[in-house]
């Protein structure tokens, strides 16, 4: 029998297959391409696309692609053929190193906000040989980065790819400060859980909402939810069970290392992590593995919701991106050292992360904001909008016996004196306590809670990384310059932690005692909703930050926040087309049809003996009927509402006027709908229940 070992990483061009099939000199250029960013030599290219393609179609590809990643947040691909005519009327195999490095998709219709008008279809897809090829189907994919012809980035690999870069140069210029002369490259990793749930194929088809925009627009709760907790970690239900094995199987052969899978708290809902890598590798798995989730959810009978609040009232799904740096030779810069050396060192990467989360704390508000991830945000489930730190009791008392020039617990000197003293090794379980922080410390990376579970995890890295090489470059100005520099160093940190202390909170992320605090007394921003943080992407210090580093141009940022504020105002009207269909041709005539029955029983009743009362029947018709006028108010309003949008050029102004006069409105429709629900013969209703759903699959 074929061992996982056999068949892991069969469908990529890694570097097994690169360094079997590839010319000696042109595997050492690629090798060096992928471990240092250096760029690639394009005498090369011929050769790697020659033997790509061999690869690929001795694998029984037909095509390939260049694989990007639009701002639509899923990813494209468009797809050639290798064939190529041969003189005798038959075809070669054909692929060029100049079709591999680069493609012009007609780029149309995806999303520039402005950047590419819409007549200019000309852009352009740049391979990233830095994140390995592999064979989906019967396409060989080439990740790749897509620009306009301008050179403004129009996806997320490329920002991200910058982001990367801006971050190594930094950190590298703090690590030669600290005597390290070898490292060649610092990187980001990350390992990002992903959370989604799975009904049956049947449910998904009977409810229009699910369908349309991925979530539950009506939906009465259920008796049973989730209060027993009894789904978490419980016992894997066979159906499911051959759906992750399945899975796995699939993201195995793609080299994605597919590691824990598990229930998740609500019913029908689950987790599966891989094992961490660099990121732009884990951005392209996440978005490759959300869209396996889908296809074989569908050869299961199965689909999987990756919306970030499917049921209203129910645990949402989001996303850890579990985030690190490493330097090429040696283990996270994150986690303390064994020498006082070391352990200053991971002191000022430490306070990099602090000073970036609390200084640019909007743009990591904004990097996971969209309209689903605003229900789940502060819905005491997942973290608040309140963006704050974790890094638990014993890293904290560190912190502040440095802070106070005070003797930290165990340490004989009298005061915590950077170079001298050793740190504690930090205990991970005590440091993983905390489920209700934004952004906790865990031990030798940070884990950053808020990402909606069908964001592209590029966004949150993009900010993480940009802002913590903003730190890091501020920090190697001064101690590049520094006369003293363990004293310029001690005085550093010390200076960071009390400056930025505020953004510390070891508490409970889910009181609302916590938010009043972060706001009125730390100052710390409180954006609930999309249309509140996205325009201060453009604020001056996010602007100067994000181009300083090389990370966005200023237009590339005016773009982003119109086509984000788009997607916003897109999906509510969406929603709330679909919530007026669904009340007006399928909830109002059910409930009127079975009030028009109970009534008809009155009548029965009545024929047969006038004295009868009939209080049960006619006090539900009063009742039903009362809320069939709510209904049928309430959806007039909303489209009252949807009428009179402003059409303004304005996406600012269109994006807050959802937030205030839409949402609220499909609020009060629901509200009515799901009390109707309650009332309702189970027969007559037009959908399946919550209870239907969640519990569909056995
Ligand atoms: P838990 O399951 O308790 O949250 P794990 O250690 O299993 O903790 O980590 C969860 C995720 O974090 C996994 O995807 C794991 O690969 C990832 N991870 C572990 N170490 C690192 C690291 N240094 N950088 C980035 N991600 C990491
Ligand atoms: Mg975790």
């Amino acid at each position: 029998m074929e061992t996982v070992s056999d068949y892991f990483g069969s469908l990529v061009f890694d570097d097994r297959v690169m360094r079997a099939k590839l010319p000696g000199k042109v595997y050492e250029s690629l090798k060096k391409t992928i471990d240092e960013g250096l760029e690639l030599d394009s005498g090369l290219a011929n050769a790697v696309a020659e033997a790509m393609k061999d690869w690929a179609v001795s694998k029984g590809a037909t095509h390939y692609t260049h694989w990007f990643q639009p701002l639509t947040g899923v990813t494209a691909e468009k797809h050639d053929s290798f064939i190529s005519p041969s003189p005798d009327g038959g075809v070669i195999m054909e692929f060029s190193g100049k079709e591999l490095i680069k493609g012009e998709p007609d780029a149309s219709s995806f999303p520039s906000g402005g950047l590419r008008a819409t007549f200019e279809a000309r852009g352009y897809t740049a391979w990233d040989p830095t994140s390995y090829a592999f064979i989906k189907g019967k396409t060989l994919c080439i990740p790749t980065a897509f620009c306009s012809y301008g050179g403004h980035a129009l996806d997320k690999k490329t920002p991200l790819l910058r982001s990367m870069e801006a971050l190594n140069k930094q950190a590298l210029r703090i690590l030669r400060l600290f005597g390290n002369t070898t490292a060649r490259c610092v990187r980001s990793s990350v390992g990002p859980e992903q959370e989604y749930f799975l009904i049956t194929k049947e449910m998904y088809d009977a409810r229009p909402d699910i369908k349309f925009t991925g979530r539950t627009l009506f939906g009465a709760k259920p008796p049973k939810g989730q209060e027993m907790d009894d789904h978490y970690f419980g016992v894997i239900k066979p159906r499911v069970a051959e759906f992750m094995e399945d899975l796995n199987e699939e993201l195995w052969k793609l080299g994605i290392m597919a590691k824990t899978e598990h229930n998740e708290v609500a019913p029908a809902q689950h987790e599966l992590a891989p094992i961490f890598t660099t990121t732009n590798v884990a951005t392209d798995h996440n978005q490759l593995t959300m869209e396996i989730m889908q296809k074989v959810a569908a050869r299961h009978g199965l689909v999987c919701l990756l919306h970030e609040k499917p049921f209203a009232g129910v645990n949402g799904s989001g996303k850890h991106n579990n985030w690190s740096i490493a330097a090429d030779n040696g283990k996270s810069l994150l986690s303390p050292g064994d020498t006082p050396y070391e352990n200053a060192q991971f002191l000022l990467f430490l306070c990099s992360v602090i000073q970036a989360v609390d200084d640019y704390q909007d743009l990591l508000r904004i990097s996971v904001a969209t309209a689903g991830n605003d229900h789940r945000l502060g819905a005491n489930e997942a973290p608040p909008a309140v963006v704050s730190m974790f890094l638990g009791d014993e890293l904290n008392a560190v912190l502040e016996a440095i802070e106070n020039d005070r003797p930290y617990k165990g340490a004989e000197k009298t005061q915590m004196k950077l170079g001298v003293d050793v740190l504690p090794k930090f205990n991970r379980d005590a440091t993983d306590r905390n489920r209700t922080s934004p952004f906790a410390f865990t031990g030798n990376k940070f884990e950053f809670r808020m990402l909606g579970s069908s964001n592209s995890i590029a966004c949150a890295n993009i900010m993480l990384n940009a802002s913590v090489a903003e730190s890091l470059k501020q920090y190697a100005d001064l101690l590049e310059n520094a006369e003293n520099f363990e004293d310029t160093l001690h005085e550093l940190i010390k200076k960071t932690i009390k400056d930025h202390k505020r953004i510390i909170f070891n508490g409970n992320g889910y009181d609302d005692a916590w938010i009043k605090e972060a706001t009125e007394v730390r100052g710390l921003t409180n954006y609930r909703t999309t249309a509140d943080c996205m325009p201060h992407l453009l604020d001056k210090k996010n602007v100067d930050m994000l181009t300083s580093h090389g990370v966005f141009t200023v237009e590339e940022l005016r773009s982003r926040c119109e086509i984000m504020l788009e997607n916003y105002c897109k999906t509510v009207v969406i929603e709330a087309n679909t919530m007026i269909d669904m009340a007006r041709t399928q909830i109002a005539p059910a409930v009127e049809k079975y009030s028009a029955d109970l009534a008809a029983n009155v009548a029965v009743k009545k024929a047969a003996d006038s004295s009868i009362a009939c209080r049960y029947e006619t006090k539900l018709v009063s009742k039903l009927s009362s809320l069939t006028d709510s209904i049928a108010e309430r959806t007039e309003a909303l489209e009252n509402a949807l009428i009179s949008l402003h059409d303004t050029s304005n996406v600012i102004e269109e994006s807050a006027e959802i937030r205030d006069r839409i949402l609220s409105r499909m609020g009060e429709l629901r509200i009515a709908a799901d009390e109707a629900e309650t009332l309702t013969a189970r027969s007559y209703w037009p959908f399946p229940t919550y209870g239907d759903i969640l519990f569909s699959v056995k």
